[in-house]
């Protein structure tokens, strides 16, 4: 081995395999505990014992079990998984290449781009999507499967989803809006196939468009007769939001199996009705703000008292992270009550929003989104094990005095130290641990090689860099 290709090895081979294995329990120490749980809050100094695939026991000096791992946390946030309600996992591929897009110009190139996109293209979009999720921190995310245009394509995305151990809910949908696939014995197939336990770190649902005709109604009366919960992008501009809202409310599509992502451009009276449903809301407010499909509603959905999560929508422009997230529908709701208040001649003397609010979305508000409040988003005895450590020892981290306003503003994740998913530990020391980087990267070039030359070298320039007004 030449002396280049061993330092390539050192830095891509998975580390400390043998510390973590299966089974050995895990012993978090002395950490300030944000465990989003509203009967403890945050818990200074605090230990965090994980058996097995669950949180055992979360208080002060805690014994460790014979044999079990510990990790020295003292100082260091630690934080239930992030959960991402709504993110197109097979774009991954094209991560950044919608940077300076607007809606237009994402469906133009949706429509040159995806045609090419073969099943392995999208297993390689969610494989690479799945390790992304797992690194920055996103413990659970809900793949909206809109590339899943053929079973073989569906099939891929669900394979690469199994293939990492990170946590998904994998919305079956389509990106055109005939809904007649629904209906046509396919999705019987898959979900006998493959999801025949709800304890699988794979679960699934439907992603569908609003109806517009019968068999956008079919496909939802499908999904509410077989209780499968619906992920669908209603309210969006230039869509007939507030006839969609009436629509579903009128056949009892809404529930509280139900959440509607983006969720703008709605008169206070859908939106009273989706509360009255108990339906929630994903929102995407890095998305909505650079690619214009309306503004992020926080305020409006707040005021109705609808269920918040957050989503990241895409790799396609903006990040993959929470952390940015958070900040985004913070800075745009702000913003707007700002602006709004400085149009009166007025001063906004005290915020509503605040950040404690946008962890809650970004975790907890995520696991009820999904159902699966009884099992994560918060750090309480009895759950699932899906756990964020944050490093104490960067500058960025240094001195905490806000904890809510530190992970929010000043963390990134460049911070997430170690991440553990149903109590296996999946990174630490910022090093992947049992994820396979080198070979998500290898599949990524190689579908984004493939879409590219398909297309040709000056649509895809064209593509990534669109004339200006
Ligand atoms: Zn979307």
């Amino acid at each position: 081995m030449t002396t280049a290709s061993r330092a390539q090895a050192a830095t891509t081979s998975v580390t400390e395999p043998d510390r973590f294995p299966a089974g050995r329990p895990l012993l978090i120490r002395g950490a300030t505990v944000i465990t989003m749980d509203r009967a403890h809050g945050i818990l200074p100094d605090t230990d965090v014992l994980v058996v097995r695939e669950r949180i055992k026991a979360v208080g002060r000096r805690l014994s460790a079990p014979h044999g079990a791992a510990v990790i020295d946390a003292k100082g260091a946030l630690l934080m239930p998984g992030f959960v991402d309600t709504h993110r197109h996992m097979w774009q991954s591929v094209l991560r950044g290449m919608g940077a300076d897009w607007t809606l237009t110009n994402y469906l133009d190139a949706m429509g040159k781009l995806l045609p090419h996109f073969r099943p392995e293209d999208i297993y390689a979009g969610n494989y690479l999507g799945m390790v992304d999720a797992v690194a920055d921190g996103v413990t659970t995310v809900l793949d909206w499967s809109h590339g899943s245009v053929t079973p073989a394509h569906a099939d891929a995305a669900v394979d690469a989803l199994m293939a990492v151990p990170g946590r998904a809910r994998w919305a079956y949908g389509r990106f055109p809006l005939d809904a007649s696939w629904v209906t046509s014995g396919e999705v019987d197939r898959i979900r006998e196939a493959r999801f025949s336990s709800d304890d699988q770190l794979v679960t699934m649902q439907l992603a569908l468009h609003p109806p517009s005709d019968a068999a956008g109604d079919a496909a939802w009366r499908y999904a509410v007769e077989r209780d499968l919960p619906v992920s669908s992008h209603v309210g969006v501009f230039g869509s007939a939001s507030d006839s969609e809202v009436t629509r579903l409310v009128e056949n009892g599509f809404l529930s509280p199996r139900t959440t509607l992502v983006h969720a703008t451009e709605m008169s206070d009276d859908s939106y009273r009705r989706i509360a009255d449903s108990g339906a929630f809301v994903s929102l995407s407010a890095e998305s909505d703000l650079n690619m214009g499909q309306g503004y992020p509603p926080a305020g409006a959905v707040r005021r109705f008292g609808i269920p918040i999560s957050l989503s990241v929508d895409s790799l396609l422009g903006w990040s993959g992270g929470m952390f940015s997230n958070m900040r985004a529908i913070l800075s745009a709701e702000r913003g707007l009550v700002y602006l709004r208040a400085h149009e009166r001649g007025e001063m906004v003397t005290t915020l509503d929003l605040r950040t404690a609010d946008v962890v809650h979305y970004a975790t907890l508000g995520g696991a009820e989104a999904l159902g699966m409040a009884d099992r994560i988003g918060s750090i309480t005895p009895g759950k699932l094990a899906d756990l964020v450590l944050l490093r104490q020892d960067t500058p960025s981290m240094t001195p905490v005095n806000s904890t809510f306003g530190h992970l929010v503003f000043h963390a990134g994740r460049g911070d997430v130290d170690t991440v553990v998913v149903n109590g296996r530990v999946l990174k630490h020391r910022g090093e992947l641990i049992g994820l396979n980087l080198p070979r998500a990267r290898r599949l990524a070039e190689a579908a984004r090689d493939h879409v590219r030359s398909a297309i040709g070298e000056e649509a895809w320039r064209n593509l990534i860099d669109p004339p200006r007004p």
